[in-house]
């Protein structure tokens, strides 16, 4: 769908895109921006503004998923949002360091007193930046289209659900809201890993394993459940963790001494393993992001991760995308969503680039000196330009985020592609830099 702004650039209904090519070739419109492609109406009389839509996140470490959704549930845009948590912890490891030998004793001092205790509510830089991805979007999507309504994956699952009983008693079954709530805290629990071969084998598929057989009287019970990758799951079969260890025992494989030594502890302590190191922010950034969209929005409402994918799946019947995972988060209409788009829009993270004009090594060493100039004729890194070459190796129109070069020879990436020394005399901007790469791709 197409985002429409009136004549004085306030939201009004989203049309579809057949309809915004005739008001764009008959006048009455401009483009108004790229991407998401919006249009500006030259006489507001001819539209209406009476929708109002709902804006469903599905915040992830790496890739948040959003839809959006209007009044009449109908499914109007789809995004995913890639975060640069991970590039940040590189850039904070490798920023220039400043040599210690001038350093006075009284500044030594003052630094060994320093209180440096994080104050509360304190986040990872890395962490910070996916929170305010998320924030700053919703803000733009806000000048676009009315949002009155927000609704957020703030829990991977629902504990209150699980604590009528004794946590470890709650009976687990395949299929039903409260299979899948369980299934997301054990995950979240055991850290996305294979309790086994902690992803040795290579296998991303993970399921909820049932450590004494149940062929064999195993209970449904929480504490009889673990994570195990598909791989691992086949090749325990029907045994105990002890016959299983005993099996292992004849082979000398990396991956079966890794599952030896990991199942052994698993038998001696009965304590599990955690890894990925966002999930112990996961909860902490969903509270901040909750908090600060409620000052955006009057409505906020949480669901949980397990209702997210029983809705996915017994409600839709939809494949796994970040973007229909946002779809399906809180509640849903009992007749589902209608979905009216076709098309996915990509954003990336990219930042606007560091004050700091240099490159360094893993050391914190520079070794290589940028120019103060970030403009060069009239273009700078991150717009997105048309490039249209008459000519020569690179013949052709080329469509994507630029790289400016001193020499007036740019690079442009467009999708999986890079082309290499565009003169900038074929280039035209489309979108100034904000930030973000855009990309366009195919609904699954
Ligand atoms: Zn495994």
């Amino acid at each position: 769908m197409v985002f429409v702004l009136s004549k004085q650039k306030q939201p009004m209904d989203n049309c579809t895109p057949a309809k915004a090519r005739i008001l764009l070739r008959d006048g009455s419109a401009t483009i108004h921006k790229q991407y998401p492609f919006t249009i500006r109406l030259k006489d507001n009389a001819a539209h209406t503004a009476d929708k109002t839509y709902q804006i469903k996140l599905d915040p992830g470490a790496k890739i948040t998923g959003v839809a959006l959704v209007d009044s009449e549930a109908h499914a109007v845009f789809f995004a995913e949002l890639e975060h640069r948590g991970e590039r940040i912890v590189a850039l904070l490891q490798t920023r220039y360091r400043k040599p210690k030998w001038g350093n006075s004793f009284k500044k030594k001092d003052s630094k060994f007193n320093a209180d440096t205790r994080r104050p509360e509510g304190w986040l990872p830089p890395s962490v910070v930046s996916i929170e305010q991805d998320i924030v700053h979007f919703v803000k733009k999507m806000r000048n676009l289209c009315m949002i009155q309504l927000a609704a957020v994956e703030s829990v991977k699952f629902d504990m209150q659900k699980m604590e009528n009983a004794s946590i470890t008693d709650v009976v687990y079954q395949q299929g039903t809201l409260m299979g899948y709530e369980i299934r997301h805290y054990l995950l979240e629990k055991k850290g996305h890993a294979c309790q086994y071969c902690g992803g040795l084998s290579q296998d991303k598929h993970l399921e909820v394993e049932h450590m004494h057989p149940k062929s064999r009287g195993g209970s449904d019970r929480l504490s009889n459940l673990n994570v195990a990758c598909h791989t691992c799951n086949q090749d325990k079969d029907n045994r105990t963790l002890a016959e299983y260890v005993e099996r292992l025992k004849s082979s000398k494989t990396k991956l079966d001494q890794t599952r030896i030594k990991r199942i052994e502890q698993i038998l001696r302590t009965n304590k599990t393993f955690i890894g990925l190191r966002y999930a112990a922010w996961a909860n902490s950034m969903r509270h901040h992001l909750v908090a600060d969209l409620e000052k955006l929005l009057p409505h906020i409402s949480q669901g949980t991760g397990g209702q997210t994918q029983y809705n996915r799946t017994t409600g839709m019947g939809l494949p796994k995308e970040h973007y229909y995972d946002a779809l399906c988060v809180g509640r849903i209409p009992s007749s589902g969503y209608r979905l009216v788009t076709d098309k996915v829009l990509c954003i990336k993270s990219y930042g606007r680039g560091s004050r700091f004009r240099g490159r360094t090594n893993s050391c914190g060493i520079i070794t290589k000196q940028l120019t103060r100039q970030k403009q060069f004729f009239s273009f700078q890194t991150g717009d997105v330009v048309r490039a249209t070459v008459p000519n020569g190796k690179k013949k052709g129109i080329h469509l994507g985020r630029v790289a400016v070069r001193k020499s007036g020879y740019f690079n442009i990436q467009s999708t999986g592609l890079v082309v290499q020394g565009v003169s900038y005399k074929h280039c035209r901007i489309i979108q100034r830099n904000d930030g973000y790469g855009y990309t366009l791709k195919q609904r699954s």
